[in-house]
């Protein structure tokens, strides 16, 4: 019973360590290293602000549906997928880095999970920007940080049908940006495109639809007004640690 008892506070624990606050913006608790990339949550991870946090760029109908309803599905899937198998309790990295390896069900599911979980994570209001370490490598590897919103404006306008765009730091350390199918990510070894993501957005039309229609365009030029910038600039420097 004491062993049970300690067991479940650990995994309570572990939890809350990389949830993270409700408290969305600024003053967001550091997460640890292994952040949203460690071992899956024991109960899906709240989402990190209102449904009408974002409005009007991104308004709550939306959100909740995408939390509630998609998030959910993709969280519940995952671990049903997992269960049993090998890689249950593996963290989120190690199972990306062996995607090759895996189901279907894992590569969607997973992909699913951690992209959202990233997502709402890199959403908020009252951002200030890049830091200057940020907007300096972005001009390296841009030009400058309208160029660079250029460039992941287009990624994200390309991708056919349903995936994602990145900015993401390569293999050669500078940083890139790309666009995933489906619910991959540049995490995985499947993926052409490979790195640490620092910034993401959902491009499925579940994201927009109800407002933006097929306006797709309009949707991502109204995203960076919701950059949560603080969360890019942490995963930056935490990446240039690592
Ligand atoms: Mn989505």
């Amino acid at each position: 019973m004491e062993r049970r008892k300690f067991f479940k506070s650990v995994g309570l624990i572990t939890a809350a360590a990389y949830i993270g606050p409700k408290v969305f913006g600024n003053n967001q608790v550091p997460v640890k290293a292994s952040g949203i990339e460690g071992v899956p949550a024991s109960e899906f991870p709240p989402l990190p602000f209102a449904y009408n946090a974002l409005e009007p760029y991104i308004d709550a109908r939306t959100m909740e549906i995408h939390y509630d309803k998609h998030h959910r599905a993709y969280y519940t899937n995952f671990i049903n997928a997992i269960k049993g198998t090998p890689i249950e309790g593996k963290p989120l990295s190690d199972i990306f880095s062996t995607m090759s390896k895996q189901t279907d069900a894992v590569r969607n599911n997973g992909g699913g999970y951690y992209n959202h979980l990233f997502f709402w994570k890199n959403l908020g209001t009252g951002s200030s920007g890049p830091s200057a370490d940020l907007s300096s490598a972005i001009t390296k590897s841009f030009g400058s940080v309208d160029k660079f919103k250029d460039t992941f404006n287009t990624s994200a306008k390309t991708r056919f049908g349903s995936g994602w765009a990145w900015l993401y730091i390569g293999a050669d350390k500078n940083l890139a940006v790309a666009s995933s199918p489906n619910q991959d990510n540049p995490l995985m070894d499947i993926s052409p495109v490979k790195g640490t993501p620092l910034l993401t957005l959902d491009v499925w039309e579940h994201a927009y639809y109800l407002k933006y229609q097929n306006k797709r365009p309009d949707y991502i030029d109204a995203f960076w007004n919701v950059v949560n910038w603080e969360e890019v600039n942490r995963r930056y420097q935490q990446a240039l640690k690592g």
